[in-house]
């Protein structure tokens, strides 16, 4: 980081195939001053999210990414100076803060952090990994003990936690990842039940042998053939909490499955619903006293994957997207 410099990583071009280095662009500028309401922070880390992916193709719940813009992407941030009631130097804040080193920001739009060591844990088990896995899981999937839950990315940021919380809870509990390796990581480390390796293709049957009584609840955050392949074990009464469509984002999206839903949801009775966790920010207390007994006992554990260096930013999310990550990845800026 150079004095009085603001370097920012631009997306020059909207990918139209997969997401590739000369999408992006570094620049230099110089350091924003904060309007009136707003405050200037210096990033800290820069959350990486399969979702910036999808940003890219269009409004989602959010507006899109538009190129030759500084690519947008969550952080966690120190404020430098002030002028909005509420905040002051020193104070940690999370925001979308974008791909650079400073960033002026409308109060209205951050959250003001407490103190936590390590910070990390900020962006993964008590950040938007942390509190989408609780209130997915449990709100939207109703997930109780004795059930079988499957989880997809299941070494990932969002899928590891999921898969933990289902284990506390008393569930029978099977990750779908890609990899032996991965895998091996979820039954040996976190707790899991069963692992399928979905790149070992023949999801359908190896799913079928991990949860022989069938699925009362499946996390999705792929979408794709592997939703198809679940949703054809569902138990009756079953829940699919729809959380992302990961296999959809990196390219052109495609004509995948699942094929048969219609049929199957009235024939099982199941429940598919979407969420977005900014809907549950007024109960994240709730699933902060939760997710920090158990991280405190032992018996969740937080797995990050930390990059070094904004330079490296957009090879962190090529890479995320390739699986290359286990947990929470971020870059440290
Ligand atoms: P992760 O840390 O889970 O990383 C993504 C992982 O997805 C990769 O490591 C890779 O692991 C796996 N993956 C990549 N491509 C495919 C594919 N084609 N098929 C199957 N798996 C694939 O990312 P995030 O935690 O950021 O996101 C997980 C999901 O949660 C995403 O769908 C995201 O959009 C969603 N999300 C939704 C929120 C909401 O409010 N609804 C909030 C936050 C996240 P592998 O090696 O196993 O392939």
């Amino acid at each position: 980081m150079k004095d009085g410099v603001n370097r920012q990583i631009l997306l020059v071009e909207k990918p139209t195939g997969k997401l590739a280095p000369q999408h992006f662009k570094m620049t230099e500028s110089a350091i924003p001053e904060p309007r009136d309401g707003e405050a200037l922070l210096r990033v800290r880390y820069i959350s990486l999210d399969a979702a910036n992916r999808a940003w890219m193709h269009g409004a989602t719940y959010r507006a899109a990414v538009e190129a030759n813009t500084v690519m947008a992407g969550g952080g966690i941030a120190e404020v430098v100076s002030s002028r909005a009631p509420g905040l002051a130097p020193g104070d940690l804040v999370f925001g979308d803060t974008g791909w650079q080193d400073y960033a002026a920001v409308p109060a209205r739009h951050l959250t003001k952090l407490p103190k936590v060591e390590p910070m990390t844990h900020l962006l993964s088990v008590y950040g938007i990994a942390g509190l989408t896995a609780y209130f997915g899981l449990l709100d939207v999937g109703k997930a109780k003990a004795g059930e079988t839950v499957v989880v997809s990315a299941a070494a990932g940021s969002v899928g590891s936690i999921v898969g933990q919380i289902a284990g506390i809870k008393g569930c029978r509990v099977v990750g779908i990842a890609g990899g032996k390796d991965k895998c091996g990581w979820l039954t040996s480390e976190l707790g899991f039940d069963a692992a399928v390796d979905y790149k070992d293709g023949a999801v359908f049957k190896a799913l079928k042998a991990a949860a022989p009584d069938g699925v009362d609840v499946y996390f999705d955050n792929v979408g794709g053939d592997i939703l198809e392949a679940c949703l054809a074990q569902m138990n009756n009464h079953g829940r699919i909490a729809c959380c992302g469509a990961i296999s959809q984002y990196d390219g052109v999206p495609s004509a995948a499955g699942p094929r048969g839903v219609p049929g199957l949801i009235v024939v099982k009775r199941l429940t598919m619903q979407g969420f977005i966790v900014m809907d549950y920010m007024e109960r994240r207390n709730e699933a902060l006293r939760d997710l920090q007994s158990w991280v405190g006992s032992g018996k969740l554990k937080v797995q990050e994957d930390v990059i070094e260096g904004l330079q490296n930013t957009p090879q962190a999310l090529i890479g995320l997207l390739a699986g290359e990550n286990r947990g929470k990845r971020m870059v440290k800026v």
